[in-house]
């Protein structure tokens, strides 16, 4: 089931040249009215409800239609992104709500070394990762 737009909230990023919902669909799905400047999903059927552009929007603007066996019809699930963790909200039909807070990261913002504590990178022509130094595979006859 695809995303939606609440329109109310959606600022079309302030007038960027690509939206964060544009940038970061794996599908190229979402695009912007510029005459509204307000966001869409441009093909509802091809969205994998991955829930990026949902957790990524600044505004909280979108949301997934859930399968009605998961989500029944008048709930929701919000995600509320923070720089360390995501807080759920989680909206069931007879209004009862439930928020659950998870963690994203383990390091804070900026401070990550991606090649921290990792080997120099060895013989480009080994079929090992760099990080299998001295491991030999076995050969295939
Ligand atoms: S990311 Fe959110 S606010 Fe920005 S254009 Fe998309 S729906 Fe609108
Ligand atoms: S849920 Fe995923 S696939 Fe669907 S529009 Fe958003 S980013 Fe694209």
């Amino acid at each position: 089931m695809p995303t939606f737009v609440h329109t109310e909230k959606c600022d079309g990023c302030k007038d960027g040249e690509v939206t964060v919902c544009m940038y970061i669909c794996p599908h190229d799905l979402m695009t912007l009215d510029p005459v509204r400047m307000k966001a869409f999903n441009q093909e509802p059927e091809q969205c994998w409800e991955c829930q990026c552009c949902v957790k990524a929007c600044p505004q909280q603007a979108i949301e997934v239609r859930a399968y009605q066996d998961i989500v029944p019809m008048g709930g929701a699930v919000i995600p509320l992104r923070t720089d360390n963790a995501i807080m759920w909200t989680i909206k069931f039909r007879d209004g009862a709500l439930k928020r659950f807070k998870f963690p994203v990261r383990t390091t804070p913002v900026g401070s990550i070394d991606v090649y921290g504590g990792k080997p120099e990178p060895g013989d480009i022509n080994s079929p090992n990762l760099f990080t299998e130094t001295g491991k030999t595979l076995p050969t295939i006859s």
